[in-house]
């Protein structure tokens, strides 16, 4: 009988799971609600119907799931599965996640933070497979990020390694919400890109003003986009320092770590090269010129669901290494 895994993505606006064989075949996915009520027992609850529903539709059985893995909000540890108190979840803290969803389930149960199981994902079957060493960035509100190193996470002596949404990349620069100033998420997120954008606001001459009637309150990165697409000044402009900001924060990662490949999950990264051309030009003009050549840059394998995918990847890589 052949072996499946399990992995859920968890967000507080969609759980997302899928089922993955053991020979890393994608076999079924779905996506669902989070739902009004984000406490945890309903949650949990959810979590696994979702599961149960797609073995059955799928004609498989429990007895054939070796394992599940989820990717959760951070802070946590990983180790003990217990989430702290992610934003995003209301009513969350301290939730033993691993060992309830056990309870629930009867199988091994693993959690990790949805940046790593992002990363994780695109090196097990996306754009990092094959490779030896990535880094990946996830670009949304916030800058997440993973990093494997000889095919392993890599997380540091207290579990919170990788966090490069919180590489310094300016002294004395904008306030970031973990309450430093200067960080790469305050520029290179989809929020740091509307900061940007409203910086110069009163002085530019862009459609974006007719786009969002003159209120920058209602710039949304997808504005921005559309508008540098249609060849905006202004837009692209704002593209292109996020880009120059991105590129930096990638020329400090290939330096410290000359990896083979460094990897943009998230919407953002479906820019294309309003992005990638000034992030590689950035790179080669300020890491050291061999890592700078040797490291591939690239948008996600996976598109949404490096998470949700790298949810099973880790959670069948524990498994087996007994890790945790
Ligand atoms: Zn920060």
């Amino acid at each position: 009988m052949n072996k499946v895994i399990i992995g859920v993505d968890l967000g507080g606006t969609n759980i997302k799971t899928a089922i993955v064989g053991e020979d890393k075949k994608i076999i079924a996915k779905s996506s669902q609600p989070t739902g009004e009520d984000t406490g945890p027992e309903a949650v949990m609850n959810l979590m696994a119907q979702c599961i149960s529903d797609l073995i059955r539709d799928n004609g498989l059985e429990m007895s054939q799931v070796l394992a599940a893995g989820f990717g959760a909000p951070g802070p946590m540890n990983w180790q003990t599965g217990i989430v702290f108190s992610p934003p995003n979840l209301k009513g969350w803290k301290d939730v033993p996640l691993a060992e309830e969803m056990q309870k629930r389930l009867g199988i091994p149960c693993y959690v990790d933070n949805d940046a790593n199981v992002a990363c994780y994902g695109e090196y097990w079957l996306g754009a990092g497979q094959g490779a030896d060493s990535i880094v990946v960035f996830t670009l949304g509100t916030g800058v997440g990020g993973g990093i494997v190193v000889f095919g392993k996470l890599l997380r540091g002596i207290d579990g919170t390694a990788a966090e490069l949404g919180h590489l310094t990349v300016q002294r004395d620069g904008r306030l970031c919400g973990c309450g430093a100033r200067g960080c790469l998420e305050a520029y290179a997120s989809v929020t740091g890109m509307i900061r940007t954008a409203e910086e110069g606001w009163d002085k530019a001459e862009t459609k974006l003003k007719q786009m969002c009637k003159g209120d920058p309150k209602a710039l949304r990165g997808k504005l921005i986009y559309d508008a540098a697409v249609e060849g905006d000044a202004y837009a692209l402009h704002v593209f292109h320092e996020t880009a120059v900001w991105l590129g930096l924060g990638a020329a400090s990662m290939i330096n410290a770590l000359n990896p083979e490949r460094l990897i943009f999950c998230g919407g953002m990264s479906n820019a294309g090269d309003l992005l990638f051309s000034t992030v590689r030009e950035t790179v080669m003009a300020n890491a050291f010129e061999v890592p700078a050549k040797r490291c591939q840059i690239l948008p996600a394998g996976l598109g949404n669901d490096s998470g949700v995918i790298g949810c099973a990847g880790c959670a069948l890589d524990r498994y087996l290494r007994k890790d945790g």
